[in-house]
């Protein structure tokens, strides 16, 4: 007998539908999710929840295709880029990343799926690495506080530009940078300055203090080695600076730093930079890792996130982050940056590549690459040449005269890319990669045909170009965890006890409001690490970045078509940097048209951190229009604030559907009523996750918006970043997107933003695997899948916890967006039960917290976002009922207000197998309150309730002294 037929050869020879791994509940569960919110079908749902008048037609994106396919595409894509041997330097170098660092951080989903350490508990793990990470910038730089991290080198720059601006005494509003510094870091300098009223002096940096004299300036830039390679004492412009009062700023190469007298010994007040060549690939320009590090008198005025010491509530050594009322979150216009998504991944790749060579390992390389400097300067004296500059670290300017093009054009022939410095001027910058062959390549090029040098500098060694009073004498990277992992078993067994401390998306759901938590698919993530995306410099020639420019208007046509707006620029670092360029071409267009006076800018009170501080940023002044009882803007103050400030109007901020999860019935009205007063609406796309392929900002009246494509379109949060932040515009702003660096600003537009003109472009092909694997319809069903998974969890959990603010729909959980608030407010008040308690607590039930306290205080919220499966969703849920119940005995008084398993959460297992148990209520409630969790497989947190007070009281932002590690 033969088996009954199989399906038709068709229908077999496709691809499982990415679509169905993409998004985690299947029908079944579906239907029996739609039956728990009351709502007969997916569409009806979407139709009771999302207001007709802004639903758009179906998207137009090219039909989706398998992983495989996909990634075959990509390839074709990605081989349109020519990876050439690049000498460029200007900030981007060659690197090796150590397998051990690519394979077990960068390709691990155990690092790159976790959030930002708020939840300092179950983050031990990426806070040690970024503590690391702060170290070694302290130990290089000789500067005593950094952060962890900055999203480049230039906005690293421009951030310790306002700082000096912030914390000095001088009244100037001018501000000197040397005629040496990277010209990104230039550009992004003039874009920052312009809109605060400062100016930007340029001259040599041996001048500044004839400068000074004439103008006077509240702080300076220099680059150390300067950008064409001299190395130079700057103790003297420094010592200039702060003789006038202003703040000397040293942007410096960390690998030079091994072997150079650092800033701080130098005597700069701020030193910022790239750690890119520890161990990140160039990618196109990003994500890498920058660094700001200070005097302790600025650590309170720093920008970005700072890692400190504290201690848990057994009084044991714990990290957390510090000094949080810094930032924007908590500070808003009035915070020292509008940074939030940073570059925690490549900052954990940068801190490991250091932990791994250990400070003998760095100075090694460093060692070799400035040998090897002085050889092929030797040899290209010999050749004939004159350098521009008589010292060096690793890159040499070559006078080239009328041969420079001739000279590139013979270097490309060879596989090699030389930097243009000027029409007269060849730069070529060595690595930790260069070997001897590429020497006898370079001079091969200088020889013109002639014969190269004939001596044999690599037996007798050769002089370093290395100015005798500037070589360091200082000890670096001395705590024994520099030292204690340069075996390979050694740092893998590292690298795995850290991530095995911390929760990420490789075990749990995350379900953080606003953060998008989604799958970050391995077939999406395979890409980033291909040599022909990864070993790209962003300045090389244009025709060799051909793959990246398809790339980038790929996802840019797909993006238009998504959001509904003219023109997008993908060059924003992140969310914040997409606000601050999306707030900049409302200000650009302002002008043009004779509008400069327009400043103010309208943000709704539940409005997220970043907006405050980026309209801060554009010489805004910002307005806060109150909310009413339903979570929605409240329109009759709006209609108050912009008649008041009718004439001055430049801006409204608002959020899409609502930071409270709520899709507001007027908003086209909101944007109506904006527009006829001469402002525009900057609709926040952080919520886009809610609106794909169901409402587009920039149909439904929205003029900006910017994504965040490591919330919605897929990019992993990696710990605290990268992130990718496009900035996308109606037709008439579109003149006013940000310009790449190296390309020229005319009028009032705008110029760069990020250092690299495409930002964090090795991210990018993770997005465009998305869209390309999801297709149009795809997309809409994990929209209205997220929807229904909020919903799901607001019917589930609303007789437990209120639901704070609901469309009033017709639904068991009364209908929200794709994220809900669920309210503790009246539980603290009857029982001292925090929504604290409850984040803490859920940690022992093996969950990472929903977003605490933000947009209401006191709140949790829950965002489980389309990815989640059904049993996750329930195992949540289960949960959540199961702590509420925990709380019904606080309630009834059968466990003490203050000795309960949620005041005292979480549980480390050492409290749990002590050999005393102080508590009223048993260790099995406290270690399985849920039979689910037994079985081995729980989560511990490493550590108790971190104490934040403690730390921020007693700030500690290196590693400590080994006595307190043994403690
Ligand atoms: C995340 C977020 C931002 C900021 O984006 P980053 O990428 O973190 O800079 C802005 N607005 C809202 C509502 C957000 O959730």
């Amino acid at each position: 007998m033969l088996m009954p037929s199989f399906p038709p050869l068709a229908q077999l020879e496709t691809e499982r539908e990415f679509g169905a791994r993409h998004i985690g509940p299947g029908p079944e569960d579906e239907a029996a999710m739609l039956g728990a919110v009351g709502a007969a079908s997916r569409a009806a749902l979407i139709e009771a929840i999302v207001p007709a008048a802004i639903r758009r037609g179906a998207m137009d994106l090219p039909a989706p295709v398998g992983e495989a396919a996909a990634l075959a595409e990509l390839k074709a894509l990605a081989r349109k880029n020519r990876v050439l041997k690049s000498f460029i330097g200007q900030g981007y170098h060659g690197t090796q990343t150590p397998g051990v660092i690519l394979r077990n951080i960068l390709e691990n989903p155990a690092w790159y799926t976790a959030y930002t350490p708020y939840q300092a508990e179950i983050s031990q793990g990426r806070l040690e690495a970024l503590l690391n990470f702060q170290t070694m910038v302290v130990d290089l730089t000789g500067l005593p506080v950094a952060n962890a991290s900055m999203l480049d080198e230039a906005t690293a720059a421009a951030e310790a530009m306002t700082l000096a601006l912030r914390v000095g005494r001088s009244k100037a509003t001018a501000f000197f940078v040397a005629d040496d510094v990277l010209p990104q870091t230039l550009a992004v300098i003039r874009t920052r300055a312009e809109p605060l009223g400062l100016q930007v002096v340029v001259g040599p940096a041996e001048a500044a203090g004839e400068v000074l004299a004439g103008t006077p300036c509240f702080g300076a830039l220099f680059q150390y080695p300067g950008a064409e390679g001299a190395v130079r004492d700057l103790r003297g412009p420094i010592a200039a600076v702060k003789a006038q009062g202003g703040q000397a700023i040293v942007a410096a190469d960390l690998l030079a730093l091994t072997l150079l007298v650092p800033p701080g010994e130098l005597g700069a007040d701020v030193a910022v930079g790239n750690t890119q060549r520890f161990g990140m690939p160039m990618g196109n320009g990003g994500p890498h890792a920058a660094y700001l590090a200070c005097r302790e008198a600025h650590q309170r005025s720093m920008p970005g996130r700072l890692v400190g010491m504290s201690v848990d509530a057994h009084g044991k050594p714990a990290l957390r982050l510090a000094l949080q009322t810094r930032e924007q979150h908590i500070r808003r216009e009035k915070a020292t940056s509008n940074i939030c998504t940073a570059q925690v991944l490549p900052a954990v790749v940068a801190s490991m590549y250091a932990v791994y060579h250990g400070a003998a390992g760095l100075r090694r390389i460093a060692e070799r690459v400035s040998s090897y400097a002085a050889a092929l300067a030797e040899g290209i004296e010999q050749l004939g040449w004159t350098l521009a500059h008589d010292t060096a670290f690793d890159t040499l300017t070559v006078q080239t005269g009328a041969q420079t093009e001739a000279l590139l054009a013979h270097a490309v022939e060879l596989g090699m890319n030389l930097r243009r410095v000027d029409a007269a001027r060849l730069g070529v910058s060595l690595d930790e990669t260069t070997t001897r062959a590429d020497l006898d390549a370079l001079w091969t090029v200088f020889a013109r045909g002639a014969s190269r040098p004939d001596f044999d500098v690599f037996e007798k060694g050769v002089a370093p170009r290395i100015p005798a009073a500037l070589q360091r004498r200082s000890a670096y990277l001395t705590h024994p965890v520099f030292e204690q992992h340069h075996s390979e078993t050694a740092m893998l067994r590292y690298l795995r006890k850290l991530s095995d401390k911390d929760l990420a998306l490789d075990r749990t759901m995350i379900p953080l409001g606003s953060c998008t938590m989604k799958l970050n698919a391995t077939s999406e993530m395979i890409p980033i690490t291909w040599p022909e995306f990864a070993q790209i410099h962003p300045y090389a020639p244009a025709e060799q970045r051909a793959g990246y420019a398809e790339l980038d208007a790929q996802i840019r046509s797909w993006l238009s078509e998504i959001t509904g707006y003219a023109g997008i620029s993908l060059q924003p670092n992140a969310g914040s940097q997409g606000e601050y360029a999306g707030l900049l071409a409302i200000r650009g267009w302002q002008r043009a048209r004779g509008e400069g006076h327009r400043d103010i800018c309208l943000i709704p009170a539940s409005a997220h951190g970043t907006n405050p501080a980026s309209a801060q940023m554009v010489g805004m002044k910002v307005v806060v229009v109150a909310c009413d009882a339903q979570g929605n803007v409240d329109l009759a103050d709006l209609r108050a604030k912009v008649e008041q400030h009718s004439a001055k109007l430049a801006a409204i901020m608002i959020t899409y559907p609502s930071t409270h999860g709520v899709f507001e019935e007027g908003v086209k009205d909101l944007c109506a009523l904006v527009h006829q007063h001469g402002g525009r609406v900057y609709v926040d796309g952080a919520n886009m996750n809610a609106l794909v392929g169901l409402a587009a900002p920039g149909a439904f009246g929205g003029d900006v918006s910017h994504l965040n494509l490591h919330k919605t379109f897929c990019i992993p949060h990696g710990g605290g970043g990268p992130g990718v932040g496009p900035v996308c515009v109606a037709e008439d702003l579109v003149p006013f997107l940000p310009k790449g660096a190296d390309e020229a600003v005319h009028g009032e537009e705008v110029g760069a933003v990020s250092a690299a003109p495409l930002g964090n472009a090795a991210v990018l092909p993770i997005t465009w695997m998305y869209i390309r694997m999801m297709g149009g319809e795809g997309l809409t069903r994990a929209t209205e899948t997220a929807i229904l998974s909020a919903n799901y969890i607001a019917a589930r959990l609303k007789d437990a916890f209120p639901v704070l603010y609901t469309g009033g729909a017709d639904l068991a959980g009364g209908g929200v967006a794709h994220e809900c608030i669920l309210d503790l407010r009246a539980i603290k008040d009857a029982t001292g039960v925090t929504a604290e308690d409850v984040a803490k607590r859920l940690i022992d039930y093996g969950f990472h917290a929903p977003t605490l306290s933000f947009p209401v205080a006191g709140t949790l919220m829950v965002e489980p976002t389309e990815s989640e499966p059904k049993a996750e969703l329930d195992r949540f849920i289960e949960a959540m009922l199961a702590i509420r119940r925990e709380i019904a005995m606080v309630e009834a008084g059968a466990w003490g207000r203050d000795d309960n398993p949620l005041k005292h959460a979480p549980h480390t297992a050492e409290v749990i197998g002590a050999d005393t148990w102080p508590h009223a209520y048993p260790r099995s409630a406290a270690a399985w309150p849920l039979d689910s969790l037994r079985g081995g497989s729980k989560y511990w947190s490493p550590v108790g309730r971190v104490d934040n007070v403690h730390g921020d009281r007693n700030l500690f932002c290196t590693c400590a002294p080994v006595e307190s590690y043994a403690a």
